[in-house]
C-alpha cells in the first residue's frame, strides 16, 4: 500500500472550501470570475454577517441574481478589493489610457448584456416552479417580483448599451486620430518615416513602379549653430512647405533631421528630377531674413538623389541615397538622377 505523504493540512482544506464557495456563487449569479468580483464574493464567504453580506442577501432574496452593476456598486460603496486594470495602470499616455478604458467598459457592457439575456430564462423558470409549488397566489407574487426585476435590469442594460454606443463612436474617432498622429511628423506636419515606409511596402506589394527622391538641406548644422535651434526648426518647416508645393500630388515625408523624401507614383526618375530641381533652383534664389528680428540667414540650399528601380520603392530609396551622397560630394546644391 502506498503511503499518503501529501495529505493536505486542514488549513488548506479551508482554503479549498472558500475557493469552491466563491466559484459556486459566481457561477450561480452569472458573474465573471474577475479579481473585482472575486474579492467581493470573498467577503461574503468569509464573513456572512458583515454589512456587505447583508446588503447582498437583501438583493438576492426571492432567488434574484446579483447583477454585475449591483456587484460593482457594492464593491465601490464598501471599498472592496482589487482595482480594475484601468485603475491600477500607470497613465503614461492619457489618450491611450482613455481609449483602453472605453474599450474595456464596452466589452464589459456587451458581456453583461449577453449574460443577462442568457440567465433570464433560468430566473423565469424558477418563478414558474414557484408558481407550481407555492400555489397560484404566493407563486404569482414571486413571479411578478422576478418579472419586475428582470424588466428593471433590461432597462438598465438598454441604457448602458446606448451609452456604450456613443462612447464607441468617440473611441473610434480618438483611435483614428491617434493612428493618424503616429504617422505624422509633429514639426512639419508631413508624413513621417513610418508612414513613408508603409506606403513603400504597399506600392511594392501592388507592383506599382515609383521614383524616389531624397533631399537633404546643405550645411544645416551651420544654420542651427549660427541662429539657434528654433530658427533651424523654422527652416525645416519652410523646406517642407516648398517641397509639398513643388511636388503637389506626391507623398512628401520627413525621414528625420533635415532629410526629406518624396514618392513619385507614375513618374520616371527624370520627370521626378525635373520637379525636384525646379524646387532647388527656386529655393537657392531666395535670401532669407527672419521675420520679426530682421536677422539675415541668407541662402538655404539642398542636394538630392532621385532614382527609380524595377525592384521596387525600397530599392529605389537605397539607390537615391547613394546618389544624394554623390551630389553632396560633388559640391552640394545639386541633384543626381539615376538615368
Ligand atoms: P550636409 O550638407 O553634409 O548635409 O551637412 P549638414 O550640416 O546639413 O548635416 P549634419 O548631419 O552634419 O547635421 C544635421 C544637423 O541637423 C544636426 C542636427 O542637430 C540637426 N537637426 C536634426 N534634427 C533637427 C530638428 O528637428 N531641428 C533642428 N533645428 N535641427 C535638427
Ligand atoms: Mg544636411
Ligand atoms: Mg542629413
Amino acid at each position: 500500500m502506498m503511503l499518503k505523504i501529501f495529505q493536505a493540512p486542514p488549513r488548506e482544506l479551508t482554503h479549498q472550501k472558500i475557493f469552491a464557495r466563491i466559484g459556486k456563487f459566481l457561477v450561480e449569479h452569472g458573474l465573471c470570475p474577475s479579481p473585482e468580483n472575486y474579492s467581493l464574493v470573498y467577503q461574503l464567504v468569509v464573513d456572512s454577517d458583515s454589512a456587505v453580506s447583508r446588503e447582498v442577501k437583501r438583493l438576492v432574496s426571492d432567488g434574484i441574481r446579483l447583477s454585475q452593476p449591483e456587484a460593482d456598486r457594492i464593491r465601490s460603496e464598501f471599498g472592496i478589493g482589487a482595482k480594475t486594470a484601468a485603475e491600477a495602470e500607470p497613465v503614461d499616455d492619457a489618450a491611450l489610457a482613455a481609449a483602453k478604458l472605453l474599450l474595456q467598459q464596452f466589452a464589459e457592457t456587451v458581456e453583461q448584456a449577453r449574460v443577462e439575456t442568457e440567465l433570464y430564462g433560468r430566473d423565469l423558470e424558477q418563478g414558474a416552479a414557484a408558481l407550481e409549488t407555492a400555489g397560484p397566489e404566493a407563486g404569482l407574487g414571486s413571479l411578478i417580483r422576478i418579472t419586475g426585476a428582470i424588466l428593471e435590469r433590461t432597462r438598465t442594460a438598454e441604457r448602458r448599451l446606448v451609452q456604450a454606443e456613443s462612447e464607441t463612436q468617440t473611441l473610434r474617432r480618438q483611435l483614428s486620430e491617434m493612428v493618424e498622429e503616429a504617422r505624422r511628423d509633429p514639426l512639419t506636419g508631413l508624413a513621417n518615416r513610418r508612414a513613408f515606409e508603409d506606403r513603400c511596402r504597399e506600392l511594392d506589394l501592388e507592383g506599382i513602379q515609383v521614383a524616389v527622391a531624397i533631399c537633404d538641406i546643405d550645411h544645416f548644422k551651420l544654420i542651427n549653430d549660427g541662429h539657434g535651434h528654433v530658427v533651424g526648426d523654422r527652416v525645416l518647416k519652410m523646406m517642407a512647405k516648398r517641397l509639398q508645393r513643388a511636388c503637389a500630388g506626391h507623398m512628401v515625408a520627413r525621414l528625420g533631421g533635415e532629410e526629406f523624401v518624396i514618392l513619385f507614383e507614375g513618374l520616371t526618375a527624370v520627370e521626378a528630377g525635373d520637379l525636384v530641381d525646379k524646387a532647388r533652383r527656386s529655393l537657392m534664389r531666395r535670401d532669407f531674413v527672419l521675420r520679426g528680428t530682421g536677422e539675415r540667414i541668407g541662402q538655404v540650399t539642398f542636394s538630392a538623389g532621385i532614382a527609380c528601380c524595377a525592384d521596387g520603392a525600397v530599392q529605389a530609396l537605397m539607390r537615391a541615397d547613394e546618389l544624394l551622397y554623390e551630389a553632396k560630394n560633388s559640391g552640394r546644391n545639386r541633384i543626381r538622377v539615376d538615368e
